[in-house]
Formats: structure tokens, C-alpha cells, sequence
């Protein structure tokens, strides 16, 4: 293999951080289908019964009792300082202040929220241009993930001074205005949950997905800013393998 093929899949060292790139991304040598064989701390990408994303098909969704313990989630986002970080794999935005939210099974501390390009999810087939991924981490490091998909429509607001200038790769920036994260979710917080894992590697499982049914807008141009860096940065939906989708009002 070329050395230049090898620094494009793997960090060649840090002499040339900025135009350094993971081992792992979304084409070539280092596309999804590989990501198993990459390195041994992948093998759930590849070998994994519960991966994410997925398609939300009707046959697999059930509707929610009582005893199945899902109930609305309960959103604590606070208004925060926030700084932007183009990580190489997306856009992320990191919170000062992260709020939370409460599920059946303890409080979830808002970790980072970032974007893929089109969106991973998908609804009975339907895929959407974007998607934000708010993920969230209990004390004891289990972890949740709400999905919110983006369509094409006005401009998103609160994420004007992010998607108005995007760091480059391996950079770094605080924004000057405050976010609050629940300004990004639409007005109905009606959900599909399913337990899944994490849609990069190493495609951790036992990860609590909580996708919304309803999408949030952003501008052609903001979704134009983003896919200048991250042209598809989406990993393809895996298979369900049995599990059930709990459908919540
Ligand atoms: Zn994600």
C-alpha cells in the first residue's frame, strides 16, 4: 500500500496535524464495511447483533405499555456557553453547562451533540438530508442517544453562528453565543426507542436510542456549509436481528 493511502487511513503521527486523517471514515480502505476489520477494538462493528443506526420499519414497532417501561423522556437542557470542534468524522458542539435528561433508569448528562450527512436514520425507508445526534452518559458511563432528522427548510436559529463559519478539520472554536440544546428539538417529542449502539467505531453496544418522530428544519445553506466538510458521513442502516422498536406518543 502507498504511504499516502496509509496516512489517509491511519494518523501519521502529528508533524502534519492539520491535514492528518483517522483511520476510520466513510470511503476507501476505511469505509463502514471495513471498520470491523480495522482494528480489534471494532470487532462489535462487525460482529455485533445490536448495531445502529437502523431503519424504523412498521413490521418491527410496537406500540409502548406500561410494561415495557417507556415513558416520555424528560428534557433539562440549560442555556450554555458551547465551543465547536470539527473532530474529522463531523461537526461537534461541546456544552459548558450540559443538561440532561431523566429516563426511566436515572439521570443522562448531555455530552456532545453533531451532525451526519444524510441523516442515519431512517423512517419506514424514508431518509432525511441530516440529522443531529444529542448523546448523553450516566454516572456509570451507559449511554443514550437522541436522534432529532433535519429537512430542508428555514433557517435553524440556534445553530446560525455554528453553520455561518464551520472550524476546519482538527479545529477548535468557542461561540460567542449561548445555546440552549432544547430550542433544537421539535415541538413534539413523540419517539421511537429501540436499544442499539454507537454508529461509529468502536460500535459500542448497549446503547439507548431515542429517535424523534418529527424533523426539525435547517437552510440550504446551512446544509450546504456542513456537506462542504462532511459530503456523507452516514453510516448505512444495520440489520434489526429481532429487535423490537417501542413506539412512544
Ligand atoms: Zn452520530
Amino acid at each position: 500500500m502507498k504511504k499516502a493511502l496509509l496516512c489517509a487511513l491511519f494518523w501519521c503521527g502529528f508533524t502534519h496535524a492539520a491535514d492528518a486523517l483517522p483511520h476510520w471514515g466513510y470511503t476507501g480502505a476505511g469505509a463502514p464495511g471495513n471498520w470491523g476489520k480495522l482494528d480489534t477494538a471494532f470487532a462489535a462493528c462487525r460482529l455485533g447483533k445490536a448495531q445502529s443506526p437502523i431503519d424504523i420499519r412498521s413490521e418491527a414497532v410496537r406500540r409502548a405499555t406500561r410494561t415495557t417501561g417507556t415513558t416520555p423522556i424528560a428534557f433539562h437542557y440549560t442555556l450554555s456557553d458551547a465551543t465547536v470542534v470539527n473532530n474529522g468524522h463531523s461537526i461537534q458542539i461541546g456544552m459548558n453547562h450540559p443538561g440532561a435528561i431523566t429516563l426511566p433508569d436515572g439521570e443522562y448528562r448531555l455530552t456532545q451533540f453533531h451532525f451526519h450527512a444524510p441523516a442515519e436514520e431512517r423512517i419506514k425507508g424514508k431518509t432525511y438530508p441530516m440529522n443531529i445526534h444529542l448523546v448523553h452518559a450516566r454516572q456509570d458511563g451507559r449511554l443514550a442517544v437522541v436522534a432529532v432528522l433535519l429537512k430542508v427548510g428555514k433557517e435553524n436559529t440556534v445553530l446560525r453562528e455554528v453553520f455561518a463559519s464551520l472550524p476546519q478539520k482538527g479545529q477548535t472554536k468557542p461561540l460567542a453565543d449561548r445555546i440552549d440544546p432544547s430550542r433544537l428539538l421539535p415541538a413534539s417529542h413523540a419517539y421511537y426507542a429501540y436499544t442499539g449502539s454507537l454508529t461509529t467505531p468502536p460500535c459500542s453496544e448497549d446503547v439507548q436510542w431515542f429517535v424523534l418522530k418529527r424533523a426539525t428544519e435547517l437552510s440550504p445553506a446551512q446544509i450546504a456549509a456542513f456537506r462542504q466538510f462532511y459530503p456523507a458521513n452516514a453510516r448505512p442502516v444495520q440489520p434489526l436481528n429481532g429487535r423490537w422498536i417501542y413506539s412512544v406518543p
